[in-house]
């Protein structure tokens, strides 16, 4: 078994798409990013990367690489499940922690669990997806960015460790 985190921040701005959890939710400000911005994907991607040692989303996806720009960040996520199964590990479960003032997201986040598992190809029991505020303290606090932290348990594939 391996175990792997990843952190994540995006600055918010007017007018802009808020996506989390690979979910599209009503909100006066969105993410400055090069993707579509979605902090809780991309802190999970690293936290998988992380656990595997295999470098961070930064590098396997450059944000100087116009391929990348604007692109759904659900499709990061996708290729780094494929490659930690390549390596020989099947997701165990992930936890999620988004630290956002508003708006509150305690409504999507079912719609956020459901969604992540379905592109990781896992159950939905082995995604969590939890919200905070921080109390109006900080960068989240005073509404200026949006911050994710995801923990990750892969297992070894035994299969795949039989075979060769
Ligand atoms: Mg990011």
């Amino acid at each position: 078994m391996r175990i792997g985190f990843g952190y994540d921040v995006h600055a918010l701005a007017e007018g802009l798409d808020l996506v989390l959890g690979g979910v599209k939710v009503p909100s006066a400000v969105g993410c400055v990013a090069h993707s579509d911005g979605d902090v809780a994907i991309h802190a999970l991607c690293d936290a998988l990367l992380g656990a595997v040692a295999l470098g961070d989303i930064g590098k396997l996806f450059p944000d100087t690489d116009m391929a990348y720009k604007g692109i759904d960040s659900t499709i990061l996520l996708e290729r780094t499940v494929e490659l930690i199964r390549k390596e020989g590990y099947e997701i165990g479960n992930v936890d999620i922690t988004i630290a956002l003032q508003a708006p509150k997201l305690r409504p999507h986040i079912d719609q956020m669990r459901a969604r992540l598992a379905e592109v990781m190809g896992v159950e939905v029991e082995a995604v969590s997806v939890k919200a905070t505020t921080t109390e109006r303290l900080g960068f989240e606090g005073r509404g200026e960015g949006v911050s994710a932290y995801a923990v990750v348990l892969l297992k070894g594939n035994v299969l795949e460790r039989t075979l060769f």
